[in-house]
């Protein structure tokens, strides 16, 4: 039987109603080990995933097989952080599986709706960041990039964000209690990690250098299979996890201090045990700076491993291998190839660094200063002491080609140096990304411009060709097909159901506005989806919300430069205008808010509390009544997402502009039908013209002119004097309106916009703010004329699938083909990309 044939029995089989049945018992019966009458929703959802799971492996061991055979070049995608969310519906999709499985569990008596909300979300990452390396992920086994994913198998991912008395609580996010179905433990892949001990230096240049004494972990793998979309191809995201060493074990065992060896076992695991949760700032920890390195060199190992499986020389490396590095949290991997290259491969370092050049490429994701990772040199050096001297041997050599290019210039040394040495001597990690890769890129034109302006402008003037841009993209799959189902049943119905594959073919949506009974349809649609909403804030919050209001929703990362602050200030200005003229015609509206705040950020968990202060306030003003509700949702996560984005009316993206590197939620809500309410910031600039001016409400101050106030010295106080209803909404945050049981809960927040000289400029765009919500309200008032440029905002919205970027990244970064399979449905890159260099 070939493959073909193979392929096709096999998805006969997949359809097959009552071999699936059979499957699924099975599992229960011999993988969890429960009788079905006695078994819980749990159990069916482990059996449930075991059953899909085994789809999934003959698809992956395909993939594998044919990427050895065509011994293709593969690119590690490094992240220390994969928001991923729930599994189990993203597999039943890129299977076709779910008509079979409805009908087998109906058959079995099982209610799948129910399953599906058991499933933890796998949150090992923070916010956009890692969410971004998720879509990634699915984009490149969808395109059939031969791709894999390396990061860390957290024990905790993201915490759980509790919401009592209006403050934040936290608490661990044990995801994996259950166990985890979709992931295979490899015992087998374990590799040794070192961290301390000392150098032995032979003084006879870099590569007679000695690292020993060291105490170490070994990093063991676990894989989860990536399925790609309409293909067979799928990808491996493998994620390593701590375990002690054994001679760690059996020195304390013969020393006989049983106790004191699981003490210090349980110590030396603690390196992945949990994400730091922050979001664009540098927490500076020896333990995150030990789970970076911990990542990094299992990662560049067992890559090395795989490429030596087939070369005896690494003069193949760069057309084998391509390492991108999602911002400097895998920077580490640079120091840690030259090290594995040059003493323990015997390569001579010159060689050794230019194969690093070839082989590493880097994102930046932010300008922002706080979030820029450099580590004081005495605790690197105290962790890493052998990268500690590779990197200072990498800076001797770069800072030696820049006197040779243009001659002795110590103040451009000292600015371009590796090592700050302003102050305590701090090594600058995106300064070792840039100087060692072949390609650097921001996530949306804006941001790439602003990074070759500012924290990049000597790099940039030195090699100007290793610098480009790769505006961010969602993947269509889950933020369209599986989050809102009557949106994308409706698509099929008008264009046909490539869109999931080609974006692009939304633009067909245009021609679908003339069709009678198509705007009333979408309208229902999203009226569905603002039902369920609302059923969902009755359930969590108590609170009844219509959904005949405009919804209007900030859901992200709780960040003083996303400005929820600037939503709320317009918020209290509707709901003095509204106490003071009741009977004025109100569009109504419910204010969504949603985010969790690093545990550390005072600001950000004062910001939750004012958003709840005032939703209480107004929720129970009998005055207000259904003109204007807030609410906080808690716990703001993928899954949670996937509910509210479908639901929303009205998307705010505020930040000032020249914060946002791109923002990615500005799109999953566009997709779904938002109109969005935004600066001209991050891809906001490249979506308003995709989707045309006219259906975008722009406001404020553009980045050049937020420059150009800061640079004057921005004067807040002038706006809070001459706008009285700034003046009333900051006075009545300041006085305790929001607060009685204690007023001056507040004031920093009111002196941080008026009297500390605000960074994000809140006040100087407040009064663009509120006219342009007032013109979202007029809109609204028309709801043909908002559905239709809702639907333009969909139609427009091909340019931001994660294929089309994943497409730049392997043509234009990566240089790497397909993996192509002897199987239907091969791979093409999208369309709209060129084609990829030999
Ligand atoms: C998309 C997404 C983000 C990023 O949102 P931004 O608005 O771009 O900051 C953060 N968290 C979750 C759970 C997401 O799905």
């Amino acid at each position: 039987m070939d493959l073909q044939q193979f392929e096709h029995q096999y998805d006969h089989l997949a359809r097959d109603v009552a071999a699936f049945k059979r499957a699924i018992s099975n599992k229960l019966m011999y993988s969890v080990g429960k009788d079905p009458v006695s078994a819980r929703p749990e159990d069916w959802l482990q059996a449930v995933s075991y059953a899909v799971r085994d789809h999934l492996v003959e698809r992956w061991m395909n993939t594998t097989r044919a990427q050895y055979e065509q011994d293709v070049k593969r690119v590690y995608y490094l992240s220390a952080e994969f928001l991923i969310g729930r599994t189990f519906s993203n597999a039943l999709l890129a299977l076709d599986l779910m008509p079979t499985l409805q009908q087998a569990l109906r058959e079995l008596d099982v209610n799948l709706d129910g399953l599906f909300d058991l499933e933890p979300d796998a949150a090992l990452g923070n916010g956009g960041l890692g969410r971004l390396a998720a879509c990634f992920l699915d984009s490149m086994a969808t395109l059939g990039v031969p791709g894999f994913g390396y990061g860390i198998r957290y024990d905790y991912g993201m915490f759980r964000q509790m919401v009592v008395d209006g403050r934040q609580v936290e608490a661990p996010d044990y995801w994996l209690k259950a166990g985890n179905p979709w992931e295979f433990p490899r015992p087998e892949v374990v590799y040794r990690v070192r961290f301390g001990g000392r150098i032995e230096d032979s003084g006879q240049g870099p590569a007679k250098v000695r690292w020993v004494d060291t105490d170490d972990v070994l990093a063991m793998a676990y894989d989860t299979i990536i399925p790609g979309y309409g293909t067979q191809a799928t990808n491996t995201l493998r994620l390593w996890s701590a375990k002690a060493t054994e001679e760690m074990d059996l020195r304390a065992f013969n020393q006989g201090n049983y106790f004191g060896a699981v003490a210090s076992k349980n110590l030396s695991e603690n390196v992945s045990r949990v994400l730091y949760p922050d979001d664009s700032t540098l927490s500076g920890r020896e333990l995150r700076l030990r789970q970076e390195y911990f990542f990094c060199s299992a990662s560049v190992q067992d890559l090395l491993r795989r490429y030596l499986r087939t070369h005896t020389t690494f003069d193949a490396l760069p057309d084998k291998v391509s390492i991108h590095l999602n911002d400097t949290h895998p920077v580490l991997a640079i120091p840690e190839l030259m090290r594995l290259l040059v003493d323990e491969h015997a390569v001579p370092w010159a060689q050794a660094w230019s194969l690093c050049q070839r082989v590493f490429s880097y994102t930046n994701h932010t300008l922002m200063h706080e979030a820029l990772e450099t580590w004081p040199i005495d605790l690197f050096g105290r962790v890493l002491p052998r990268h500690l001297r590779i990197i200072f041997d990498i800076n001797a050599d770069f800072l030696a080609a820049l006197t040779q290019r243009h001659g002795y210039q110590p103040e451009l040394m000292r600015k371009l140096s590796l090592i700050d040495e302003s102050g305590e001597r701090r090594v600058r990690m995106a300064y070792l990304a840039v100087v060692t890769s072949h390609s650097i890129n921001g996530v949306s034109a804006l941001h790439s411009e602003l990074m070759k302006a500012s924290i990049f402008s000597d790099f940039a003037a030195q090699w100007p060709e290793r610098f480009n841009n790769k505006t961010n993209g969602v993947t269509p799959r889950r933020w369209l097909a599986q989050a809102n189902p009557g949106l994308a049943d409706l698509i099929d119905h008008r264009i046909g159901r490539g869109w999931r594959r080609h974006l692009d073919e939304l633009e067909g949506l245009r021609h679908a506005l003339e069709i009678p009974g198509f705007l009333g349809a979408f309208r229902r649609i999203k009226r569905q989806n603002k039902d369920r909403l609302a059923r969902l804030v009755h359930k969590q919050l108590g609170v009844t919300i219509s959904p005949d209001a405009l919804f209007d929703v900030q859901v992200k990362r709780i960040h003083e430069y996303k400005r929820q602050l600037l939503n709320l200030l317009h918020v209290v200005t509707r709901y003095q205008a509204i106490l003071a003229q009741p009977d004025a015609d109100w569009v109504p509206r419910v204010v969504v808010f949603a985010g969790k705040a690093a545990s550390a950020y005072h600001m950000a968990k004062l910001v939750i509390k004012l958003v709840n202060d005032v939703a209480r306030t107004i929720n129970n003003d009998p005055r207000v009544g259904d003109r204007l509700k807030v609410v906080f949702i808690p716990n703001y996560s993928v899954s949670l997402a996937e509910v509210i984005i479908p639901a929303a009316d009205l998307s705010e993206q505020i930040s000032t502009a020249g914060t946002e590197a791109s923002g990615t939620g500005n799109m999953k809500f566009a997709l779904n039908g938002a109109m969005t309410i935004g600066t001209l910031d991050g891809a906001n600039v490249e979506m308003r013209e995709q989707v045309g001016a006219e259906n975008f409400f722009i406001f404020g101050n553009t980045t050049e002119q937020v420059a150009g106030i800061r640079a004057q010295g921005y004067q807040p106080r002038a706006h809070y004097d001459a706008d009285p209803r700034l003046k009333a909404a900051l006075d009545a945050i300041r006085d305790g309106v929001f607060s009685p049981e204690e007023p001056g809960r507040f004031q920093q927040i009111f002196d941080t916009l008026v009297n500390w000289g605000d960074h994000y400029l809140l006040l100087a765009d407040y009064a663009s703010y509120i006219a342009t919500q007032d013109a979202v309200d007029a809109l609204y008032r028309d709801p043909e004329a908002w559905a239709r440029k809702a639907v333009l905002n969909v139609a427009g919205m091909g340019a931001f699938s994660s294929d089309r970027t994943i497409a730049e990244y392997a043509n234009q970064i990566w240089r790497t083909r397909p993996v192509v399979l002897p199987l239907p449905h091969t791979v093409a890159l999208a369309a709209n990309a060129t084609p990829p260099k030999a």
